[in-house]
């Protein structure tokens, strides 16, 4: 593990669906888990938009009881992973203290603008993630941290993993408290992907001996994906192999995006 994320006692991790807690950065948490740091994660949609894998759930993509079914499997695989402090962005204590009530931010859906980059939904409703003025989220990620005062915060590169939009959304307000706030952000590297920026600064973690956690973690999001030996097949039929081994990259609290 990188020195940072070795001397950090309370990590806060930013994601922008359930399940990519789990898929990202399942492994990273185990560990930090296993090593008795404090694990926190905010995320940042229900996953509204998500397919639904046939045969899972009766329910209705979209519809509240599949937006609640998700709820609970996130719930589920926070468990596995061992992860104690949860919070939707937009709820108490991840809310803006000058709002009275809380909120939700949607999904925003996605499209494939080409091969490998992804773009939002054509029809991403107006309360969606990428489309509410970034300071109103970044207000809401500042008062989680404000409240549970992290030592470093963890959420994608500037690409998002593979481009969702509410990926490049969620690294936007986790740089933009992360500045504000003087801590510093670590970049999760998927494995396998052409690296924006300055590859020689990543450190590849192992996380392998965690992968029955992550396994299990990611069993509980049946609606979204299967397991199968040690991979893992999306609701759309993508295969990839579980990752345990994760890119870290220190960005400082003020480094610009590359
Ligand atoms: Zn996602």
């Amino acid at each position: 593990m990188t020195g940072l994320i070795d001397s950090a006692r309370r990590v806060l991790l930013v994601h922008a669906h359930p399940d990519d807690e789990t898929l990202a950065t399942g492994a990273l948490i185990a560990d930090l888990v296993a090593r008795g740091v404090e694990v926190h994660v905010v995320t940042a949609t229900r996953g509204e938009r998500g397919e639904l894998m046939p045969g899972v759930v009766d329910v209705e993509p979209g519809s509240e009881a599949f937006v609640a079914h998700r709820e609970g499997e996130l719930a589920k695989a926070l468990s596995h992973l061992g992860v104690r402090h949860h919070c939707f962005l937009g709820m108490p204590p991840a809310r803006d203290r000058a709002h009275r009530t809380s909120r939700r931010y949607r999904d925003s859906g996605m499209r494939w603008i080409r091969e490998g980059l992804a773009g939002p939904a054509k029809d991403a409703p107006a309360d969606a993630f990428t489309i509410v003025p970034l300071t109103e989220p970044v207000a809401d990620l500042a008062a989680y941290v404000e409240a549970t005062a992290p030592d470093v915060l963890v959420s994608y590169d500037a690409g998002g993993g593979y481009g969702h939009p509410d990926h490049v959304r969620t690294h936007e307000v986790t740089r933009e408290v992360a500045r504000a706030h003087g801590i510093p952000v670590i970049e999760v590297i998927p494995p396998d992907r052409e690296v924006d920026g300055d590859a020689a600064a990543i450190e590849w973690t192992d996380g392998s001996t965690h992968l029955a956690t992550v396994q299990a973690a990611l069993r509980a999001h049946a609606t979204q994906v299967r397991v199968d030996g040690t991979d893992v097949v999306h609701v759309g039929g993508q295969r990839e192999p579980i990752v345990t081994r994760i890119g870290l990259r220190h960005r400082g609290a003020d480094v610009a995006d590359v």
